[in-house]
């Protein structure tokens, strides 16, 4: 089996499917591994920690990771889940965003 992972810097869509993964409780997150040395505030498990597009950092230290696997990023893991898991989760759907406004012209 391949590793397959997703670098940082990472694009808005990826960070965006890293953070409703990270949030969704569905898998286990990353977690700080600073996070039974110091105080972590705790969301889905302890010390998880939250993407940007420069990588993942943990809120509570300056702990940092740069790489999370592929299938975190592409939106692959919320395929995975039954549907019920689903719920309460906004999975984004970037195939309806982005398009230019419609320009109506009025020629007469
Ligand atoms: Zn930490």
């Amino acid at each position: 089996m391949t590793d397959d992972h997703a670098i940082a810097p990472f694009s808005p869509s990826q960070v965006e499917s890293i953070n409703l993964y990270q949030r969704s409780g569905a898998f286990h997150p990353f977690t700080c591994a600073n996070r039974g040395d110091s105080p972590h505030r705790t969301t889905t498990d302890k010390g998880v920690l939250v993407a940007d597009e420069t990588g993942l950092f943990c809120p509570d230290c300056d702990y940092e990771q740069t790489w999370v696997h592929g299938w975190m990023a592409d939106g692959r893991w919320a395929k995975m889940l039954p549907d019920a898991a689903l719920r309460g989760l906004e999975i984004p759907d970037h195939s309806a965003v982005g398009g230019p406004p419609k320009i109506t012209e009025e020629s007469q």
